[in-house]
């Protein structure tokens, strides 16, 4: 994921936008992620003083386990991201900033993309905001089918009625 910034450092542009399909060439990080190796990257470079600020956006998506029903399906998400680039950065283990070097002219934003990526992953993801689930008694998917255990009675009343029993 090289991005060349040789014409946009040469000239009077303060700002430069980049946006592309970029393809994950790291078969140990598809694997781990099962991350759909396409991905989009938006990229907004903006000159202050002697160095860059990049604000970035990675869309991404990968094969998710819904979290309720189990079923496998594709979830999209993306993760929004700052980094300093220049050609003499100052190293500073102090701060967390993102630094990319600028080596030819060009930026690598291989490792950050990758990383953003990792870090953003959602812990648990659910198929759809109607996804039903499993019926915790007889193992069913209720988006599939129905069956006919009690605990399915989800009617937030009932819970109620529940609840007072037990009391
Ligand atoms: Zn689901
Ligand atoms: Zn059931």
């Amino acid at each position: 994921m090289l991005i060349n910034l040789s014409k946009y450092l040469s000239s009077d542009d303060m700002l430069f936008i980049f946006e592309g399909k970029f393809i994950i060439d790291d078969e140990e990080f598809l694997e781990k992620t099962h991350l759909n190796k396409a991905i989009l990257f938006n990229g907004e470079f903006f000159k202050v003083e002697d160095s860059i600020l990049l604000t970035g956006i990675v869309k991404y998506s990968y094969e998710e386990t819904c979290a309720r029903c189990l079923t496998e399906f594709e979830n999209t998400s993306e993760v929004k991201f700052e980094a300093v680039v220049g050609k003499n950065l100052e190293k500073d283990d102090e701060s967390d900033e993102i630094k990319l070097a600028i080596v030819d002219g060009c930026v690598n934003l291989d490792e950050t993309i990758k990383q953003m990526i990792y870090l953003s992953m959602p812990m648990k993801a659910i198929c759809s905001k109607d996804c039903k689930g499993i019926c915790p008694n007889c193992g069913v998917n209720l988006n599939i089918e129905k069956c006919k255990c009690e605990n399915n009675i989800t009617d937030p009343r009932f819970d109620k009625l529940k609840n007072l029993l037990k009391d």
